[in-house]
C-alpha cells in the first residue's frame, strides 16, 4: 500500500508509491508509439489480463469482449481502496495511508486511435462514463476529491498506447485546489460573482483568444496560458461540479474535445498533451462561514500541450515561460 506524506514547510501532499515502479512502459525508449496489440490488456478479448471490471457500456445481453467503455482498477495503482482509516497520531513527519481509488476508463476498442479520432457518438459515451465516475466515487465519503486526467503521448505521461483516461479519488483536497477555491471565493465575497462567469464575459469582449463560442462552451486559449497551445473549454452556465454535464453540454464537448485536438495536432504537430477536468471538491469540506462552493467555483476543462520542458524555474517558483502567446495559438489554431 502506498503511503500520503505531508511536506510540513508546502502544506502539498505526495503519494509515495513504491509499488508502481516497474509498471509497463511502452515508450521506455522513445520509439514509435506501436506497443504490441496482442498483449495489450485493453483489447478486445483481454479482458482477463485487467483487475476485474469496475464498470462498462455494452449492449443488453452482449457478451464480455462486447463493450465500448470499459473502467478497469489501474494495475498498478497510486492509491488503493481500504477498509478503514485509522488516524495517524500527529506527527512531525505527517502521513496517512494511501487510501483512495485509481481507475483506469478504456475509451475505445481500437488500439490506435487518439482522443482526435474518437467519433462522436464513441465520446458521447466516454463523456457518459466520467461523469458516471465522478458520481460514484464522489458518493463515497472516504474520498475528498476526485481528479480526472488523460495523457496523450508518452511525454504527457502515458504509459499505455491504448486510449484510456485515468480518474483518481483522494481523501484529502490538494493544495492547489484550496487555493483555486480561495481565490474564487475571495471573488464573489467581493464582487458577488463568479470569477470564471465573468472572465467568460470578458475575454468574450476582447475577442483576442477566443477559439469558438457555443450555445453551451466559450473554447478559449486563456490569457495567461503558461504552455504554447493550451485550450480551455469553459460552460457558459455557472455550475461548479461535472456531475451536472447536461445532455446537451456532453452532446456539444462529444463534438468540441475530439475537434480540438485534431486542430491541435495540425497545428503543432501532433503534440502530446494532458487532458484535465477541474471540479468541485466533496462540498461538506465548506467551512460554514464561506459561501457555498456552488456559488463561486466553476467547473471547466483544459488541454496542456506538453511541448516543452518543465526546467528550473518552473519547478522552483511555478513561474512558467511560454514562448507561443495565445494570441499566437489563437491564429494558428483556427487557420
Ligand atoms: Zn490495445
Ligand atoms: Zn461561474
Amino acid at each position: 500500500v502506498s503511503e500520503l506524506r505531508k511536506d510540513v514547510l508546502t502544506g502539498d501532499w505526495v503519494i509515495i508509491a513504491g509499488d508502481r515502479h516497474g509498471r509497463p512502459n511502452d515508450f521506455s525508449h522513445h520509439s514509435e508509439p506501436c506497443s504490441d496489440i496482442e498483449s495489450c490488456p485493453f483489447e478486445p478479448g483481454n479482458e482477463s489480463q485487467t483487475p476485474p471490471e469496475i464498470d462498462a457500456i455494452r449492449p443488453e445481453g452482449a457478451d464480455r469482449s462486447d463493450w465500448s467503455v470499459r473502467v478497469v482498477p489501474n494495475k498498478y495503482s497510486a492509491l488503493s481502496p481500504e477498509e478503514n482509516e485509522s488516524s495517524e497520531p500527529e506527527s512531525n513527519f505527517p502521513q496517512r495511508k494511501g487510501i483512495g481509488s485509481h481507475e483506469v476508463i478504456v475509451e475505445s476498442r481500437d488500439h490506435r486511435t487518439t482522443l482526435g479520432g474518437i467519433p462522436t457518438d464513441q465520446m458521447n459515451r466516454v463523456l457518459k462514463m466520467y461523469r458516471r465516475r465522478f458520481q460514484t466515487l464522489l458518493a463515497d465519503d472516504r474520498f475528498k476529491y476526485v481528479q480526472f486526467f488523460r495523457n496523450e503521448g508518452p511525454e504527457a505521461g502515458a504509459s499505455m498506447r491504448h486510449p484510456h483516461s485515468q480518474i483518481l479519488a483522494l481523501p484529502l483536497v490538494p493544495s492547489s485546489v484550496r487555493d483555486r477555491l480561495r481565490i474564487s471565493a475571495d471573488y464573489f465575497l467581493e464582487n458577488d460573482h463568479c470569477i470564471v462567469c465573468d472572465q467568460i464575459e470578458r475575454e468574450r469582449a476582447a475577442d483576442e483568444r477566443v477559439l469558438e463560442v457555443t450555445e453551451q462552451f466559450l473554447v478559449v486559449c486563456p490569457y495567461a496560458s503558461r504552455f504554447p497551445y493550451e485550450i480551455c473549454f469553459l460552460p457558459r452556465i455557472h455550475d461548479h461540479d461535472f456531475r451536472n454535464l447536461n445532455q446537451n453540454q456532453r452532446n456539444e464537448l462529444a463534438q468540441l474535445l475530439p475537434c480540438w485536438a485534431n486542430r491541435l495536432a495540425e497545428s503543432a504537430n501532433s503534440p502530446p498533451f494532458n487532458l484535465i477536468i477541474h471540479t468541485t471538491p466533496v462540498q461538506n469540506s465548506n467551512p460554514p462561514d464561506e459561501p457555498p462552493v456552488g456559488d463561486y467555483f466553476h467547473w471547466f476543462i483544459r488541454i496542456i500541450p506538453r511541448m516543452k520542458r518543465i526546467a528550473g524555474l518552473e519547478l522552483a517558483t511555478q513561474t512558467h515561460i511560454n514562448t507561443v502567446p495565445p494570441e499566437q495559438a489563437v491564429d494558428e489554431l483556427t487557420e
